[in-house]
């Protein structure tokens, strides 16, 4: 389907906005670094929509989501006491097929939050063209203040809650930031307890020994890798010799650094929520690796000079990845920021602002649904295996992944050269028109 018919069916089936839902969703990119992951979200459909040309009812219905589900959970503490959270999962689109997305432990989650998080999750899954919407869930808790039991037991009420829309043809939950593969297992026991048998396909992010794939665990960070090699190249920047920055030192920036530093990457400078590191001659990841392993944390290790945490963006490299959270880069800081490649191993990292000054300032920004897609890759390839019960080996995934990640870096960079659009906008363009074309081919029921 064209993208004239595709224009034309919206109008003809005249999808009006639902008030109330989408008061700034046109609106231009906000000047200010207050602007919330949603606002940028948004504004990022916005500006495809506005390339797309489809109608007002379309862009509503692409921008809301389909189902959201607050909950509370409740905690009895090791003490004794008792206390409360909030959990969400919100699912954005299903068009394409079951809901997909992580599950976030962060005191800072809101529901906008991970509105906007469940929107970037049906954008990336169109864009690599996996067989799901998109979704997110979140609970409003500090992981790093609880123990292992306390974690379970939230892990298991959540669930709980969320059960009736959850399961491994409706909604598959996955790790994000806060959570990991013990948890997924912990959420996997408390679907199959209830529903009354094992259900490996409920997440992906599991253990291998639950029926995990290999390489799910480092995927972001290898897709990242391959992504930024392939940026670096296409800036003419040699890979060998290079300098990096990564923000954010868990289970995406960690790997990354790595998997830069094995392919001939000098990464100069790490960060975590802490503080951040820095040696020109570039860090030792092995024994920073036991430095955190050993304090929890990057500052203090004696491999490299402390810097102050947001000085690591402004540094003098090749390439900055941010793999920490949204909107660090924003109309207060850009212009400082003097990477020539961008690329996103966050969620949401670059505001809507930042953009405009990267690209008059001809910086190469390669979007968070294009270079962090390796982790929906690998879930889609460990549901795939589960659901065939036949597991592949660890060099099969890497290949599949590596193929899938260039093929859609290739696809995204031809379309964005045709249409003179930055790789957002045309990774963003690219993923809403095969969303919007399975809405229009399933039809509006009733
Ligand atoms: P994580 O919890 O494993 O690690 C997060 C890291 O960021 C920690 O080192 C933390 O200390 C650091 N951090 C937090 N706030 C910071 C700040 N203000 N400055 C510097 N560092 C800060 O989380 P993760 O899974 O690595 O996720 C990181 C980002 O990557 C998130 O945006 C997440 O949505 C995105 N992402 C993760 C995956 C995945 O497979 N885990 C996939 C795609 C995208």
């Amino acid at each position: 389907m064209s993208l004239l018919d595709i224009a034309t069916a919206a109008t003809t089936l005249d999808i009006r906005p639902i008030a109330g839902t989408l008061t700034d969703a046109t609106a231009t990119p906000l000047a200010t670094p207050l602007a919330t992951p949603l606002e940028d979200a948004r504004s990022q459909l916005g500006a495809a929509i506005g390339v797309l040309g489809y109608s007002s009812g379309l862009h509503s219905l692409l921008a809301t989501p389909r189902r959201e589900l607050t909950v509370a959970v409740p905690l009895r503490r090791d003490d004794g006491s008792t206390c409360l959270f909030t959990g969400y999962r919100v699912q954005h689109n299903l068009s394409r097929g079951p809901a997909k997305g992580g599950l976030r432990y962060s005191p800072h989650v809101t529901l906008d939050e991970v509105r906007a998080l469940a929107m970037w999750m049906t954008w990336k899954c169109a864009l690599l063209d996996v067989p799901y919407g998109g979704a997110k869930g979140g609970v409003t808790i500090d992981p790093r203040l609880f123990s292992q039991a306390e974690l379970e037991r939230v892990t298991r009420r959540y669930t709980s809650e969320i059960l009736p829309i959850i399961g491994p043809e409706k909604d598959i939950p996955a790790p994000d930031m806060g959570t990991d593969e013990r948890t997924m297992a912990w959420i996997m026991d408390t679907y199959s307890v209830n529903v009354g048998y094992t259900v490996p396909g409920i997440v992906t992010g599991k253990p291998i020994s639950l029926g995990g794939s290999h390489g799910r665990a480092s995927a972001t960070s290898r897709g990242v890798t391959h992504i930024a090699l392939a940026a670096l190249t296409h800036r003419g920047i040699r890979v060998h010799g290079a300098t990096a920055a990564v923000q954010g030192f868990g289970k995406v920036g960690h790997d990354a650094a790595v998997f830069l530093t094995d392919a001939g990457v000098r990464v100069v400078a790490v960060s975590d929520q802490y503080g951040a590191v820095y040696n020109a001659r570039g860090l030792d990841f092995d024994r920073l690796g036991a430095h955190v392993a050993a304090t929890g944390r990057v500052v203090g290790f004696d491999g490299a000079e402390p810097l102050g945490g947001d000085l690591l963006l402004e540094l003098d490299v090749d390439l900055l990845v941010p793999a920490a959270v949204e909107g660090v880069l924003h109309a207060g800081n850009a212009a400082r920021v003097t990477a020539r490649v961008i690329v996103e191993g966050a969620n949401g990292p670059t505001s809507p602002a930042a953009d405009a000054v990267f690209a008059a300032n001809g910086q190469l920004v390669v979007p968070d649904i294009l270079a962090n897609a390796g982790g929906v890759i690998v879930s889609y390839f460990e549901w795939v295996q589960g659901n065939q019960a036949y597991w592949w080996n660890a060099a099969e995934v890497e290949q599949k992944l590596a193929e899938r990640m260039l093929a859609a870096w290739h696809q995204v960079v031809d379309y964005a050269a045709a249409r003179d659009l930055s790789l957002r906008a045309a990774a963003t363009v690219l993923a809403v028109e095969r969303v919007a074309e399975a809405h229009l081919l399933r039809g509006l029921y009733p």
